[in-house]
């Protein structure tokens, strides 16, 4: 049996990213099909025979002989990822940062150096300080609008580099083709943590990057009720080191869990589509308010790597910050807390529109932040748009000092 998954997707129809999200190829069992993708829940897998038995470890990558390693539902969530992500290959992992750490391991040995931008998903600066060091793999921070400038930090012991655009909290945009020309000229590979975008709105793999990266506990389930992650590859063999480390690390993920994802996925587009309307609709409307000092949006001219998003992306998403004024500050608390539809929380990207406050950003070291107001970061879900902003008008009037 051939091992090479891309062959017969490359003689399969080729379909608009909406359709990709949807399109199942499950086989009939026993005369049954539906149009969704079963839980096959599997610790233990049988074999027909001895030898299938004893042969069982020779296809680790698409082969069936450990819950662990995959199962159908698991494999069909990779597939419909490889589709939008323009990949050859996905495999997923427990967690976002879980991928995180997979590539990274996968990539970079001990005396060696790995990038990552200054405004890197904050748990990857706890992965750096307290595993990749213990380890003697040197993290190194950079500014995330280095652009091609990033060449004089490429010495012969940089194994990996890392970009996130835009950063989740300062929603700075990178020039990724710049970085990824620059380390390409190295023979540096480039991991892109894509969840802001998604597949739908940044195709990382097609600017050159070789790791394509996504919490799909973010937009891709959508639903605020699993973790997981996902790394899309072109590259046989990037993906089968890729397959070989997660094993070694124990990773797998539950069919279960690949069934809810299977299941947000088919609506990530109209949800992306709405997110990206409203949150636009709300910032554009927010930089009107006198407590507020800016808001951080892509789309906004004057943004950091606006024009580098316009070229590179294929739209927003729902999720922009805004800094309060300085003067704010004493009020911020209650403002948030009067919040009745917008929660309070991290984890982004669902259908419910939450809210996370930021005191500046202190763990930056190269490029530091500047802004000294409140950074409130802002998931926009579902819900009218006009109830949002009722919320959001009454939570504000309250940063302002009654005179
Ligand atoms: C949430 C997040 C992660 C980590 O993903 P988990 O699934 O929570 O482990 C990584 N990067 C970004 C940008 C994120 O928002």
């Amino acid at each position: 049996m051939s091992t090479e998954s891309s062959g017969s997707q490359a003689d399969a129809p080729c379909y608009q990213d909406e359709t990709n999200c949807l399109v199942n190829e499950g086989d009939a069992v026993n005369g049954f099909r539906s149009l969704v993708t079963p839980v096959y829940r599997a610790s233990t897998v049988v074999f027909p025979t001895v030898e299938a038995y004893q042969n069982r470890q020779q296809d680790l990558l698409n082969g069936y002989w450990y819950g662990l390693y995959g199962t159908p539902t698991t494999r069909a969530l990779e597939q419909r990822l490889s589709a939008i992500e323009g990949a050859n290959h996905t495999i997923l992992t427990p967690s976002g940062m879980a991928a995180i750490a997979l590539i990274t391991l996968a990539e970079v040995k001990p005396g060696q150096r790995v990038l990552f931008p200054d405004n890197v998903y904050d748990a990857v600066r706890f992965f750096a300080a307290n595993y990749l060091q213990q380890m003697g793999i040197t993290p190194q921070f950079y500014d995330p609008m280095a652009g091609g400038q990033i060449e004089d930090l490429l010495t012969e012991d940089v194994a990996l580099v890392w970009v996130e655009s835009p950063g989740s909290i300062s929603l700075e945009v990178q020039d990724v083709p710049a970085i990824v020309s620059a380390a390409r000229s190295r023979g540096i590979p480039i991991a892109a943590d894509n969840t802001w975008a998604t597949a739908m709105r940044f195709k990382p793999l097609h600017h050159g990057v070789h790791y394509s990266m996504n919490s799909a506990s973010k937009y891709i389930s959508g639903h605020s009720d699993v973790v997981i992650g996902a790394i899309s590859v072109r590259d046989k063999e990037l993906y089968t080191r890729l397959r070989q480390s997660a094993r070694s690390l124990g990773y797998g993920v539950a069919a279960d869990v690949a069934s809810l994802v299977i299941r947000g996925l088919e609506t990530l587009s109209v949800r992306l589509d709405q997110s990206e309307r409203s949150a636009l609709d709300l910032a554009r409307w927010l930089t009107e308010h006198e407590a507020i000092e800016t808001v951080l949006h892509p789309a906004f001219e004057g943004h950091e790597g606006h024009a580098v998003w316009k070229r590179d992306f294929l739209g927003a998403t729902g999720v922009f910050s805004m800094v309060l004024a300085p003067w704010a500050e004493p009020f911020v608390a209650r403002a948030v807390e009067s919040l009745k539809l917008i929660k309070i929380g991290a984890s982004w990207g669902g259908t419910h529109s939450v809210i996370a406050v930021y005191n500046g950003l202190p763990n930056r070291t190269v490029a530091p932040w500047s802004r000294k107001g409140a950074i409130l970061r802002l998931s926009i879900g579902l819900e009218n748009v006009d109830d949002l902003k009722k919320d959001l008008s009454a939570a504000l009037s309250l940063l302002i000092p009654r005179r």
